[in-house]
């Protein structure tokens, strides 16, 4: 009987299952959305029973779609929004609600500790100290939650990212991967291990914290009350290393590029740990003995910004009207948009800095606008790659995310990077790199090179723009980006 790899892709708002054959199509897919609390401004929680739910129920229904058995399924990989935190009993009951990724109840603590640890924690974790990640979130879990910390220092209370908390749920097993684990702020990315010194500052009973394995590895096989079948799982990864992995980005160099509501660019840098002051050093994958690390940037605005242009001032009706819109004009005409609307992540890291149009005359229209935010988006995503440029050579960008369906958008990436840009053939390469590194553990998938040889691209995108051209916008870019930086400081906002 034909057999298949199943991904469970667990993110901020909903959860997906996707079922891929040997060729790594897709078969089939469920999704379920769950609910977002919201107890006080700036908090963000999930309620684990809801993440679960709708994890559960999307595997049933990827199964009913492919119309297969359980049992045709030959393991399976989980991928996840990264740093949410959750802490369970031994029971699997949660203990709390889980705190996500963007809630913002701990950045005073942060801060404080940041203060004091920073430079110790940067080099140890790669990260820079922020509320985003899971260490400060467990520390406020334990000192507010009424109990908690007597409980855990009794070795009752498991803590988890959700794919933690996914695998205790099918399996019985309390791990993490190296990526994942790379995220919590409490794990020494050189060492290797639980950080005695990170766990000490953040007051951390280490009887907390999960096992932590390679990404693709069985780490258990699913109760058989869940699906009627015992299923190795035996992939995992964060969701942007999963992308990175899932684009075949396996050699230093390699560098992919997810274009959502903000962008995430992660850069392969090999056996090596790199360090930049603006960018985050973090564990890719651990797979056959080795670990490969990543630099990652994140851009908080890019795709956000074309629905601006829809819902905001509402200058278009759909997201790829902006293509036909662009492709109006030979050039810019010197109208730039630099979408800073919360401020600017990386390489600026700038939360002041502002939205600007600039360059506006009489004859700018629409289409100006139109074309000013997708190159942006392009811009923005070379500011990270330049920055990934000065610690490691850089090959081509694998390119994925709800944008990169704009050619324009593309060709414009390929020429102001003057590299080859390439879109996959399955754009579920989030799911996708779960389920090579789940099958990778079953040989299912013999080797990296057949993975390789699996992944195909749809359309390469090669750089046709001169240099003066390209050197010349770029340049205006930088100018437009200095004059926003700052802004709500000048005007108190
Ligand atoms: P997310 O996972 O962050 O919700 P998606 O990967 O679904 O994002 O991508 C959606 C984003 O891509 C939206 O912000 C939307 O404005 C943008 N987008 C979708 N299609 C296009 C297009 N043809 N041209 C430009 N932007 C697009």
């Amino acid at each position: 009987m034909e057999r298949f790899i199943l991904s469970l892709d667990e993110g901020t708002t909903s959860a997906r299952a996707i079922i891929f054959d040997r060729e790594s199509n897709v078969l089939s897919v469920g999704q379920y959305e769950f609910p977002q609390h919201y107890p006080k401004p700036g908090w963000v929680e999930h309620n684990p029973e809801e993440i679960w739910d709708a994890q559960f129920r999307a595997i049933k229904t990827a199964l009913e779609r492919a119309k297969i058995e359980p049992s045709q399924i030959a393991a399976i990989g989980v991928t996840n929004q990264r740093e949410t935190t959750i802490v369970w009993d031994r029971s699997g009951k949660p203990l709390h609600n889980a705190i996500v990724w963007q809630c913002r109840r701990t950045a005073e603590m942060v801060e404080k500790i940041k203060r004091e640890y920073g430079d110790v924690i940067k080099e140890k974790t790669g990260l820079v100290p922020d509320a985003y990640f899971s260490a400060s979130k467990l520390k406020w879990l334990l000192d507010n939650v009424p109990g908690l910390r007597e409980k855990a220092e009794k070795g009752d209370v498991l803590f988890g990212t959700v794919d933690t908390f996914l695998i205790y749920r099918l399996t019985g097993e309390h791990v993490t991967d190296y990526s994942n684990a790379s995220r919590t702020m409490l794990f020494n990315i050189r060492r290797l291990e639980w950080d005695d010194e990170l766990l000490e500052i953040f007051n951390i009973p280490e009887e907390v914290l999960p096992e932590v394995r390679e990404s693709s590895e069985v780490y258990g096989y699913t109760k058989r009350e869940l699906l009627g079948a015992e299923i190795p799982v035996s992939g995992n990864a964060g969701d942007q290393q999963a992308v990175l992995f899932g684009q075949a980005g396996f050699e230093a160099g390699m560098v992919k590029a997810t274009y959502g509501t903000g962008s995430f660019i992660l850069a392969n840098t090999g056996k090596t740990v790199r360090y930049s002051n603006n960018l985050l050093t973090t564990i890719a994958w651990g797979l056959n003995g080795k670990i490969t690390y990543a630099l990652e940037g994140s851009v908080f605005i890019t795709g956000a910004a074309v629905q601006w242009l829809r819902d905001g001032i509402r200058i278009i009706k759909s997201a790829p009207e902006t293509e036909e819109l662009a492709r109006k004009l030979e050039s810019n005409e010197g109208v730039y948009f630099v979408p800073a609307f919360v401020g600017l992540g990386a390489p600026y890291w700038d939360q002041f800095a502002r939205g600007l149009i600039i360059g506006i005359t009489r004859g700018t229209g629409r289409e100006h606008l139109a074309r000013a935010t997708l190159e942006a988006i392009a811009y923005l995503t070379r500011d990270v790659v330049e920055e990934m440029e000065r610690l490691v050579g850089i090959k081509e960008l694998r390119v994925d995310g709800g944008a990169t369906a704009n050619d324009f958008l593309m060709e414009f990436q390929a020429d102001i990077l003057n590299r080859r840009v390439v879109r996959p053939v399955v754009k579920e390469t989030t799911a996708l790199g779960a389920a090579y590194l789940a099958g990778l553990a079953v040989d299912y998938w013999e080797s990296l090179e057949e993975i390789r040889s699996l992944w195909k691209a749809e359309r390469v995108f090669e750089p046709t723009m001169d240099e003066e051209t390209r050197g010349r916008l770029y340049r205006g870019w930088k100018e437009a980006v200095k004059r926003a930086m700052g802004w709500a400081k000048v005007v108190g906002a």
